[in-house]
């Protein structure tokens, strides 16, 4: 019998498998999908993703369209761009990488580590056995394959269909967010080094970004809270208004060329209130509807919480209680409370006067812009004032990710 059975390979799968690996746990990961594989996203790294993805020994060097950021531009509803500058030569604190490039090193790395990934296998039926009892296991199939596992970890994606075999999914349940991208190439040098992030008044509290790559190109895209006015259903027709919009052409430059149509994925951020767990079975990611509520960034939280639920499995020290337990006690008590922080500043953004009070706000003086774009990064946990559990001594000081040699010298 299997100790782990990760299903799925993205970041929080990935990032489970290397970990269990690592802990010398007997793991198999399932992927319905065949790496390299697209997967709609903004593709923006914040420094806490940054540094997991450092831990996890996935390198800069290893994702050819991998862009370091150092500078962001962010417009209220006036469109008017201020700069925040994020520290420089401390390493990384924010980076674009294209998800087909870093979710594939991401399995290359497991792979290195031991891990084993069986790619183009879909779940297709997934049961807890002795169900109530302390020696429960996690009966599953693929590809009509039987597998037996003491644990499972469900890194399936917003969709979750480990979620669903449980009977898990609740009704109507369609994601807290939507979002739309596509790739540019060809765009002008401002666009393919800077990030920029627009608060556009028809969209609050979302926003419409242009994030760089290093390949001259940069991933362009817009997020809209489900239920905030907007209707999904019309996000199609804004979509080429969007990109008519001048402010956004300035920057992309005269020769900005689209690449493939562009694609469409709902977002889910409700940490705490679909399951996070369920047996033996741990959600992670975007199946623990783990994603920051103001921003909708959730590689990161992936990662973060695939990493954790190996750490709560291995790590059996100090009278802890059950995995499972600690798992749910870990994130009630950190994550879930700086996604309630972020739901109310998302608040704050829905109006026009509050988003742009924010930005002017935001970007008074050079420390509020340097504290602003750090904190918008997730160099630090959003609400760490509030959960003095979480106080580090250089909590405010800490470098960035990849702060050695190759990282300067490449520019990376
Ligand atoms: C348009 C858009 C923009 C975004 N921008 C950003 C951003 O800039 N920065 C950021 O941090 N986050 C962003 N996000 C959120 C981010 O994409 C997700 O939070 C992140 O991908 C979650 O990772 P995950 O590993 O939990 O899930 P996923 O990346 O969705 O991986 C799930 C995996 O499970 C597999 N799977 C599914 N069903 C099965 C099955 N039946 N059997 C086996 N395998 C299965 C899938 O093939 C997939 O590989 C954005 C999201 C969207 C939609």
């Amino acid at each position: 019998m299997l100790d782990l059975l990760i299903i799925g390979a993205g970041p929080a799968g990935a990032a489970a498998a290397i970990e269990a690996a690592s802990a010398g746990l007997s793991s198999l990961t399932i992927d319905k999908a065949q790496f390299p594989r697209d997967k709609c996203c903004g593709d923006g790294l914040t420094a806490g993703a940054l540094r997991h993805l450092e831990a996890l020994g996935v390198t800069p060097q290893t994702v050819p369209s991998w862009q370091r950021v150092e500078k962001v531009k962010v417009a209220g509803p006036n469109r008017r761009l201020h700069d925040f500058e994020l520290p420089a030569n401390r390493g990384q604190f924010a980076a674009i990488a294209r998800r087909s490039e870093l979710d594939h090193a991401l399995v290359k790395r497991a792979r290195q580590a031991g891990a084993k990934v069986v790619e183009n296998a879909t779940l297709e039926a997934i049961r807890i056995s002795g169900a109530g009892t302390s020696k429960q296991t996690v009966l599953a199939s693929f590809n009509g394959e039987q597998v037996q596992a003491r644990h499972a970890i469900a890194a399936d994606g917003m969709w979750s269909p480990t979620r669903k075999l449980l009977g898990l999914t609740e009704p109507g349940q369609r994601g807290e967010w939507h979002a739309f991208r596509q790739y540019f190439h060809n765009v002008s040098p401002a666009a393919s080094t800077d990030l920029h992030v627009w608060f556009e008044e028809d969209l609050l509290p979302g926003y419409f970004w242009a994030f760089p790559l290093a390949d001259n190109s940069v991933n362009v895209g817009f997020g809209i809270q489900r239920g905030s006015g907007h209707r999904i259903q019309s996000m199609k027709r804004l979509w080429p208004d969007l990109l008519s919009r001048s402010h956004l052409r300035e920057v992309l430059g005269p020769d900005a060329t689209p690449e493939a149509p562009h694609k469409a994925w709902p977002i889910p951020a409700r940490l705490g209130r679909a399951p996070l767990t369920a047996g033996p079975v741990f959600f992670v990611g975007d199946a623990a509807g783990a994603t920051d509520p103001m921003t909708g960034e959730g590689i990161g939280q992936a990662l973060e919480t695939g990493r954790l639920a190996v750490s709560c499995l291995a790590d059996r020290a100090r009278n802890r209680p059950s995995p499972m337990a600690w798992y749910e006690q870990t994130l009630r008590s950190g994550m879930a409370i700086d996604h309630r922080l972020a739901e109310q500043l998302a608040r704050v953004l829905a109006t026009r006067r509050g988003a742009q009070w924010s930005v002017n706000v935001a970007g008074l003086t050079d420390w509020t812009s340097r504290n602003f774009a750090r904190w918008l990064f997730e160099d630090y946990p959003r609400a760490v004032l509030a959960t003095p559990t979480r106080w580090r001594r250089n909590t405010f000081k800490a470098d960035g990710a990849f702060y050695d040699f190759r990282s300067v010298e490449y520019g990376r």
